[in-house]
């Protein structure tokens, strides 16, 4: 593949009408009170506006979609339609926007009619897990832009409910996203109704052999545009391991939350069950929080993340899947409640804050058994993370709880003794329970009447410290002092 690497020279007088938007767009980003282009939209905007096909590496938090919808809109505002186009209702796409997820759609789909709010181009949006009439009926009247997810896409072309035959612009966002959820086939498949003639733009945060696969058979004489090393979001970010043993992390984060006074925390866990059982531990014990997942209705993900943005929910628990790409403006913490199998994702992750210009932290809590993962995430990194133990809460110091039930089937909360996270992600057998329960006092900020009795005792661990067990805690206490014991 033929690429052009393009280094356009980015100050801080850049405006956006030097980069050759109209006055319309102009006047819509001053609206925004984007005062200048980010360094994606230095690079992309004049290529997207001279026609090119763009290869971009830019993650969420980059400004990207700005970076592809303003000249987008500008080339369909200024462009004539193809013949084709005005024949039916249905034929009139002119660009196809291909997201992974409801959630980015949605948001991609708001910045178009944000963007596009003075221009006569008509947008609709298309995702999965709702309705598919009102769709129908607005593809029926005729839509410019269409921000869609590959599975419902292929629905309605299946339904000849659209037709792509006179796109002009295709842009593939979070391309390497749509690879990992396993979209590649039903991508082709759309490529396949498109007609050759057209604009390519592909953005990705990373570029793996997969991707530029794609990329070869996808872009014709691509510019590329590299915004950034993969991790640069992160030097905004001030990040922290909390060493801990696993069945003290939530009431590590029940004190993180309370004494700290955090009103908005965006908190990752990697299991839809634990993000559910997380949030309602939050709840008891008096923190707003709710789950944000995939298994969750559409309508129910967009009431949790609206209470979050307002500020009538103070925790929002979510699952990797279901976090990326949120659109939440200078989020002041994001805490790993458990670290992602995938170290890109901890990147991913922690692009939530410091975002746009604004400082972040984001904080993991890490038991023995994480220590792999973290490795991998520094390697990633390519620097250490500082660690810092909380005081009350130093691993080791505090018995597993008792666990009289095994744990439901591929669940995991970081909670239960001998739950930790494998490798491979997956829950463990619950290991043997001590022989005694302790009774202990309740930790700062923990629910007073936990939500199940199974596990009474992983809400309410003794403070005082104790003699390290030949186990996790032990593990995690060794976990930056040299190899770690594996937990049982
Ligand atoms: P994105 O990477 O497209 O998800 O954008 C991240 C955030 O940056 C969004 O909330 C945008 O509203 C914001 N944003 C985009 N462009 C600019 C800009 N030029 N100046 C300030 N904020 C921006």
């Amino acid at each position: 593949m033929p690429q052009q690497v393009v280094h356009r020279r980015f100050t801080l007088t850049q405006s956006f009408s030097a980069l050759g938007l109209s006055a319309e767009l102009t006047r819509v980003v001053a609206e925004q009170g984007y005062t200048e282009p980010t360094p994606v939209q230095a690079q992309a905007i004049p290529l997207i506006l001279e026609g090119r096909d763009v290869l971009a590496g830019a993650q969420t938090g980059t400004g990207k979609t700005a970076g592809f919808t303003l000249p987008l809109l500008q080339r369909l505002a200024t462009m004539p339609a193809r013949a084709g186009a005005t024949a039916q209702p249905r034929q009139r796409v002119r660009a196809l926007i291909l997201t992974p997820t409801r959630e980015l759609a949605a948001q991609i789909e708001e910045s178009v009619r944000t963007y596009g709010k003075y221009m006569s181009l008509k947008t609709t949006l298309i995702y999965g897990g709702v309705n598919i009439n009102p769709q129908i009926d607005a593809l029926r009247r005729g839509v410019d832009i269409l921000v869609a997810t590959p599975g419902r896409l292929l629905d309605h072309l299946q339904q000849k409910t659209v037709e792509l035959s006179n796109v002009e612009i295709l842009v593939l966002d979070e391309a390497d996203r749509m690879l990992d959820m396993g979209f590649i086939r039903d991508i082709r498949r759309v490529l396949a109704l498109l007609p050759a003639k057209r604009q390519n733009l592909l953005f990705s945060a990373t570029f793996s052999e997969e991707i530029r696969k794609l990329a070869d058979g996808l872009l014709h004489n691509p510019a590329m545009v590299e915004v950034a090393r993969r991790n640069a979001e992160s030097e905004l970010v001030a990040q922290r391991v909390h060493p801990v043993d696993s069945w003290c992390k939530r009431d590590l984060l029940v004190h993180l939350v309370s004494s700290g006074d955090w009103q908005q925390v965006l908190v990752f866990t990697r299991m839809k069950s634990g993000a559910n059982r997380l949030s309602e531990y939050l709840c008891k014990a008096g923190i707003e929080a709710t789950a944000i997942h995939g298994n969750k209705s559409q309508p129910a993900r967009t009431r949790a993340l609206a209470g979050f943005k307002n500020g009538t929910v103070r925790v929002l628990v979510a699952t990797d899947i279901a976090a990326r790409g949120l659109d939440i403006e200078e989020l002041p913490h994001v805490v790993n409640f458990e670290l992602p199998n995938v170290p890109e994702d901890y990147v991913h992750r922690i692009g939530r804050t410091g975002r746009a210009g604004s400082s972040g932290e984001a904080l993991s809590l890490v038991c023995a058994e994480e220590r792999p993962l973290l490795a991998a995430i520094e390697k990633l990194l390519t620097r250490r993370i500082e660690k810092q133990v909380v005081e009350g809460f130093e691993p080791g110091t505090t018995p597993a709880p008792a666990v009289t039930t095994p744990a439901p089937r591929g669940s995991h909360d970081g909670n239960r003794r001998g739950a930790g996270p494998g490798h491979d992600g997956r829950a463990r057998a619950p290991a043997k329970a001590p022989a005694k329960a302790a009774t202990p006092p309740t930790r700062p900020g923990a629910p007073s009447s936990p939500a199940r009795a199974n596990t009474s005792a992983a809400h309410n661990p003794p403070r005082a410290p104790q003699r390290p067990r030949a186990d996790g805690g032990a593990a995690t206490a060794a976990l930056f002092r040299g190899p770690a014991r594996r937990g049982s």
